[in-house]
């Protein structure tokens, strides 16, 4: 059987021709479920009984379940593990800021990236996820806030998962999200953001799609760019800034650099002043984020005094820097943790879960 869920109107309407049905009823179908989060065709009130029986019996709707939930003690952060069908799991999270609600979304179930300090990455790549599974993650938060009389209005891609691995799905996922018998989202709301891979930064830039793109960079230099980031061996960081800066140039957007603080790892003040020899005369900012700790590879979180003292290095040199809060690290509201936790649990007992790493908040 078929699955329905995150197919365009399009391709729906093609499909429902060939039946035949009429037209108009594939818009009735993206409708309940994409705007009214209908789960079965039971659901669908204004079809007749006939045709919702007939539509069972060809495709099935796949949406995931919620595994766990966590919400912060902050009271606005919530984390929620959703598993599809084949069991595979990724981490959504809502976070309620002071300028509206953001989400943050998984592209793949685990990452194939191996960076050093990430714990998504940790069991490598199980798979891809497909557009109509990004997608609900994305209805499933907003189903909920719905509930509340809210709406999601900014979405980073900064879940478990490398995007632009995962090229192909994550765009047309972005098309299906921008539509408007979907949420009709602002490509200006988005942020993707990636590791560093080139050809694929470069593809993006001509797509036509205004989308923030972040850069996570954590080294100003390459040698220690390739420690943190085995990519950094594919794609070097002197590439990696060159596409950024023509991403910039043919989008006019604003690229934003992550770079996660590592105590006597990247911290000095010599990496600032590298950073920003780098950076000079971009269209570009710094968000600086102070690592979640990972124990098993001794990486710890800087004093706030060195953090504040590596911002202040970057700002004197012209370069737009802010430190990112911190919001839910109580539930560890970072993407791979819980479904760290999740494969520990199932393999190995809870005790195995120590981990502790990605905030991207
Ligand atoms: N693969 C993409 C998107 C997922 S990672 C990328 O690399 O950008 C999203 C962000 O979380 C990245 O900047 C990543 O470096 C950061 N991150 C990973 N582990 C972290 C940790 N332990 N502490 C803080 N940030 C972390």
């Amino acid at each position: 059987m078929k699955n329905i869920f995150g197919m365009t109107l399009e391709t729906m309407q093609e499909e429902f021709a060939a039946l035949p049905l009429e037209k108009y009823r594939a818009k009735q179908v993206t409708e309940w479920l994409y705007k009214k989060y209908a789960k079965h065709f039971s659901d669908m009130t204004n079809l007749p009984k006939t045709l919702r029986a007939e539509l069972s019996m060809k495709y099935r709707i796949d949406v995931p379940s919620l595994r766990t939930r966590l919400d912060a003690t902050d009271g606005r952060t919530s984390k929620f593990l959703l598993a599809f069908s084949d069991g595979a799991a990724v981490e959504a999270v809502l976070m309620r800021q002071p300028y509206g609600n953001s989400i943050c979304i998984s592209t793949q179930v685990g990452c194939s990236m191996g960076c050093s300090f990430c714990a998504s990455t940790l069991h490598g790549l199980a798979r891809d996820l497909t557009p109509g599974e990004m997608l609900a993650e994305v209805l499933f938060i907003e189903e909920l806030l719905e509930k509340e009389d809210e709406k999601i209005d900014t979405m980073v891609l900064m879940g478990s998962g490398e995007p632009l691995m995962n090229y192909a799905n994550v765009v047309h996922f972005l098309h299906l999200l921008h539509e408007e018998y979907v949420m009709n989202m602002s490509y200006r709301n988005i942020t993707l953001s990636t590791s560093g891979i080139v050809p694929a930064m470069n593809r993006l830039a001509s797509e036509g799609m205004p989308i923030t793109l972040s850069i996570s960079l954590h080294a100003p230099r390459e040698e220690l760019r390739s420690k943190l980031m085995p990519i950094n061996r594919k794609y070097p960081l002197a590439d990696v800034v060159a596409a950024g800066k023509s991403y910039a140039e043919k989008t006019g957007r604003r690229i934003t650099y992550e770079y996660i603080l590592i105590r006597d790892v990247n911290d000095s003040e010599r990496e600032a002043k590298d950073l920003a020899e780098l950076l000079k005369g971009q269209l570009a900012s710094v968000n600086l984020i102070p690592i979640n700790p990972v124990k098993e590879r001794g990486f710890e979180r800087p004093s706030a005094e060195s953090t504040a003292s590596f911002c202040r290095i970057l700002t004197h040199h012209h370069i737009t820097a802010t430190v990112r809060r911190e919001m839910g690290s109580d539930i560890q509201a970072a993407c791979g943790q819980l479904r760290n936790r999740h494969i520990s649990e199932n393999q190995r007992g809870p005790d195995q879960f120590i981990l502790k790493h990605c905030n991207r908040l």
